[in-house]
């Protein structure tokens, strides 16, 4: 009897162990059964255009968000057993700029909690604002299993929709573990961008999230997935890797107010003491070319710092580029886009009202640069 009969040669798939195997006897396939585990993978929904409901088969703009269930939609999708063992879990079923920062509280701990069991979690949320909930999750998230964050631009029931290729490839990602201390990752249109410095920018097009300047992280191509370059917080030492951010150690109702004041020819300064007189504990300037505000706005974000104590963090309205100069008062938003720092904003507020405290952690978490002497 021929050896190869008793020992069938097994052949993986190149990209990852996250692919059903193939035996094949003396060059021949006898099974496609599967001696290796299919990673557990959990899809957290939360609504969007992604599980949206079209008026008719060709409305690509004309649909209600939020709509189908990721149940029926993890369903639908084919060939999903060979890339992963997919469960889902209906966390909601709403438009992306819904949620409250309380409700994105406690999307991050039902994270935590399915990757006790799972080897990677995929959440789907609209578009808007995914650059924020995928940041808040970024911040957030204690382990360093793969999250995938995907949504679409079209919505599920109409022709050429990008929702089924989405859902499929961020499992896809998620499985293959690449990502695996990336933090969250942000997938769709085939490409993958760390959370930290994607952005939405085009309120329609399939292609609209872009990682300006310093490009995304890597392509999803059938079963290659290549990662071009690594973000900072993979090449974290082990012991910063995980965030001060515990949400666990805090409640939801004390998750700081923070906003964002946006400088133009001439500012007013309303924007700046109306944010103050509603309870801002911090404020994200969007300022022009490298972060300066107009001098309305400088002399009521003056006032703020020293009658109220108000954090400011600047950063710039451009699009991308970085912000280096800090002062009593004010913290240098490095490369974080406005709604980015906020967010990083938010969270140092709500774990501390010390502002060294709070620059250092700017200086660790908010800063985009490679450290060196990380691992
Ligand atoms: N309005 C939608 C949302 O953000 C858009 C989308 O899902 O892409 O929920």
């Amino acid at each position: 009897m021929a050896l190869g009969a008793l020992f069938p040669t097994v052949t993986m798939f190149p990209v990852s162990n996250a692919y059903a195997a193939e035996v094949v006897v003396q060059g021949t396939v006898v099974s496609t059964q599967s001696p290796v585990k299919l990673p557990k993978i959990q899809v957290i929904a939360t609504g969007g255009t992604i599980a949206g409901q079209s008026v008719d088969e060709t409305s690509f703009q004309n649909y209600k968000a939020g709509t189908l269930l990721m149940e029926d939609m993890v369903k639908a999708l084919p060939n999903k057993d060979q890339i992963a063992e997919v469960s889902s879990y209906q966390f909601g079923n709403a438009g992306s700029g819904s949620y409250s920062m309380q409700q994105l509280y406690s999307l991050s701990l039902k994270v935590d909690e399915a990757l006790k069991t799972q080897d990677g979690v995929v959440v789907t949320t609209g578009t808007d604002t995914m650059e924020e909930i995928a940041y808040f999750l970024d911040l957030t998230v204690r382990s360093p299993k793969p999250v995938v964050i995907t949504g679409s631009m079209r919505p599920w029931t109409v022709i050429g929709s990008d929702a089924q290729a989405n859902l499929y490839n961020a499992i896809k990602l998620a499985a293959s573990g690449k990502t695996k201390y990336f933090g969250t990752v942000l997938m769709l249109n085939d490409e993958f961008h760390t959370a930290r410095e994607v952005t939405k920018s085009n309120a329609y097009r399939t292609d609209t999230f872009e990682t300006p300047k310093l490009g995304m992280l890597g392509y999803i191509d059938e079963k290659n997935i290549r990662i071009y370059r690594s973000n900072a917080r993979s090449l974290m030492s082990e012991d910063k890797w995980a965030t001060p951010f515990d949400l666990s150690k805090i409640s939801p109702s004390s998750l700081a107010k923070v906003e964002i004041a946006y400088s133009y020819q001439d500012a007013g300064s309303g924007a700046i003491t109306g944010f103050v007189e509603d309870g801002a504990k911090g404020i994200v300037t969007a300022g022009t070319g490298a972060g300066g505000i107009s001098k309305a706005m400088g002399e009521a974000r003056t006032k703020a710092i020293k009658e109220k104590g108000v954090i400011f963090v600047a950063t710039t309205r451009t699009g991308s580029g970085s912000n280096y100069t800090s002062a009593d008062g004010i913290i240098a938003g490095d490369n974080l886009n406005a709604a980015h720092a906020r967010i990083l904003l938010m969270l140092s507020l709500s774990f501390s009202s010390d502002f060294n405290t709070i620059k250092g952690w700017f200086d660790t978490y908010g800063s985009g640069q490679i450290d060196t002497a990380g691992k």
